[in-house]
């Protein structure tokens, strides 16, 4: 063999840090929103999450979980029908470190700011791998819905929320710790959900309640290795609620059929399949009739973790491209002393924080429902935060793939773990409601209490008024519009704007004055740049970059 050359002038793989040490935004937001009696007990169970997470040997079992993705196996040797999914073992490895620290389940099971404190777990655990969230995340959503059979929840919520992953398909009584799914996209309608054929005929009465038989199918079913689903129904009185196990009380198989698993573009770690219910037994969950008001309860709460999951995941490709360009050399300097990559590098990291911001600004109105203010932000914030974070992902994503060059195009490597995380962007925009059902969402909010909300709003964006004519004009072109009715073609444009403004009126309070001005400078003033790395050359580039630092 001859020597053609050597390699040099290639940066490392980022592992073996803690992600939470490394999250200066992050943890300064914890230190606002948490309570400072929880705040040191939160840092310790978050940085031990950071370590693991930052670990190159958790980061070999994403790339592994991802690579060797769910088989469905629809019958056994002999011919019986099972509809089992086979991970790979660092799939379980992953779940049984989420669930360990209590991602599926940590506000119901401890007190104030654990909302919170989840929400930066979960942000930390999406830099590891996002897909094996799906099932923690609907594990969580689905234990306040289940209030609406308080005899199931009874039954199920020690497993609910014990932190011991057991991904047996066995009886209740045998299991240690079990998940949940949610079934409500069919083929003919996802977001009109009033369009679902599936049927339910009542069977009899037992100690869960209202027992159903349903026939019928769902079109997108992630997860379907979870031990029960929130799924709805058409029964006598509409569309219902029903909690439907996969394993009945009798030990049998529930009348599930995995008819297939979907081809996704990312996301592959997670199983997503299509199911039929071949007369498979179900509990009504609240009243007949009423199950999208009562599913929502779940939704609401997944919506939140899509804006966490987007967060997460910018806050691992902005810290994979900075970390690339100290390292990199290009025409003699590493490319973080090249002028446009600073701003480049900048104006993304202005992105992460304010995406941060907003998420723990939206978990912390979680943890204080009983406020009537954090109750109506809670309502207000969640579409917002989910239309606006999750829309900004995919543009970050190539972004930060192009200060990576050629190498963040390719799967293979380290930096391969860029091409997965441009993959996985886009999802959180499209499920549990794509970007104009959100926006819509914003426009019912405003319908049902509209100057509540308008009082509201103007509260939350108090920091900005008078700092400068851009803040205050930032400020009334968000109040004037909620005055009156707002046109649904003006939906998207409304909820931009919210964000933007909110995201801003937090950066105000919170983060150091060199944030706050470049963030009004680029995302503000009217004529902001339409790609990134348009801030203005009066930016503070050198705190902005050194803030942002991974490391
Ligand atoms: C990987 C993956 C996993 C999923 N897992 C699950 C799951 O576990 N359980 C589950 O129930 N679902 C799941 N979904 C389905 C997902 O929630 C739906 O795909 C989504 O809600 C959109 O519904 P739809 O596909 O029927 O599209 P449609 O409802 O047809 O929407 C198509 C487009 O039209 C827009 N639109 C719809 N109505 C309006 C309107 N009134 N005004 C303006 N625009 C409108 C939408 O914003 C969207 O952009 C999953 C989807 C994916 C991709």
């Amino acid at each position: 063999m001859t020597l053609t050359h050597e390699v040099v002038n290639q940066s490392s793989p980022l592992v073996d840090v803690n992600l939470f040490d490394g999250n200066l935004p992050l943890r300064e937001g914890l230190a606002v929103h948490l309570p400072a009696g929880a705040l040191a007990g939160a840092e310790d169970r978050l940085r031990a999450l950071g370590a693991v997470a930052g670990s190159a040997a958790m980061q070999a079992h994403a790339r592994w979980a991802n690579v060797h993705g769910p088989v469905l196996r629809t019958h056994d040797r002999q011919g019986r029908r099972i509809d089992e999914v086979e991970f790979h073992p660092s799939y379980h490895t992953l779940m049984s470190t989420a669930i360990a620290h209590g991602l599926h389940a940590r506000p119901w099971a401890l007190g104030p700011g654990a909302h919170v404190e989840r929400a930066a777990g979960f942000m930390l655990f999406t830099e590891l791998e996002p897909s094996v969230l799906c099932p923690v995340s609907m594990t969580y959503a689905a234990t306040p819905a289940l209030r609406g059979n308080p005899a199931v929840l009874a039954d199920w919520f020690p497993r609910l929320t014990s932190t011991e992953y057991d991904p047996r398909l066995v009886v209740l009584r045998d299991k240690t710790g079990v998940t949940m799914g949610m079934g409500m996209t069919e083929k003919q309608g996802g977001s009109d959900v009033r369009a679902n054929t599936t049927r339910a005929s009542f069977e009899s009465d037992t100690p869960w309640g209202r027992c159903y038989r349903l026939v019928g199918h769902k079109w997108f079913f992630s997860a379907p290795m979870c031990d029960a689903f929130l799924v709805l129904a058409q029964a006598e009185a509409g569309l219902s609620c029903f909690f439907l196990p996969r394993v009945l009380p009798d030990g049998r198989r529930n009348a599930l059929r995995i008819q297939r698993l979907k081809d996704k573009l990312g996301n592959k770690a997670n199983a997503s399949s299509e199911v039929e219910f071949t007369g498979a037994q179900a509990w009504l969950v609240g009243e007949e009739g009423r199950g999208v008001p009562q599913i929502l309860e779940m939704g609401t709460l997944t919506r939140l973790d899509c804006a966490l999951g987007t967060t997460g995941l910018m806050r691992q490709a902005l810290s994979l491209a900075l970390h690339h360009a100290r390292q990199r050399q290009a025409f003699g300097r590493p490319l973080v002393q090249h002028a446009l990559m600073r701003n480049v590098l900048a104006d993304l990291a202005l992105e992460s924080e304010a995406a941060t911001a907003l998420s723990l600004r939206l978990a912390r109105a979680f943890d204080r429902q009983d406020d009537p203010f954090e109750a109506l932000m809670r309502r207000v914030l969640t579409p917002v935060a989910k239309f606006w974070i999750c829309k900004r992902g995919s543009g970050f994503a190539q972004e930060t793939m192009e200060c990576l060059g050629g190498n963040g195009y390719v799967e293979e490597g380290g930096e391969g773990v860029m091409a997965r995380i441009y993959r996985e962007m886009p999802l959180n925009s499209i499920w549990e409601g794509a970007g104009n059902i959100m926006a819509l969402d914003l426009l019912r909010v405003l319908q049902r209490a509209g100057p509540d909300v308008a009082a509201a709003v103007a509260a939350e964006l108090e920091p900005l008024a008078g700092v400068s004519p851009v803040c205050d004009a930032a400020r009334a072109r968000v109040l004037d519009r909620l005055q009156g009715v707002v046109d649904e073609h003006e939906a998207r444009r409304l909820a931009q704007n919210l964000a933007l403004a909110v995201q801003a009126a937090l950066l105000r309070r919170h983060a150091p004055d060199f944030v706050f001005e470049a963030f009004v400078a680029a995302r503000l003033d009217g004529s902001p740049g339409l790609s990134y790395g348009c801030l203005p050359a009066r930016a503070d580039f050198e705190h902005l970059l050194q803030r942002a630092a991974p490391a």
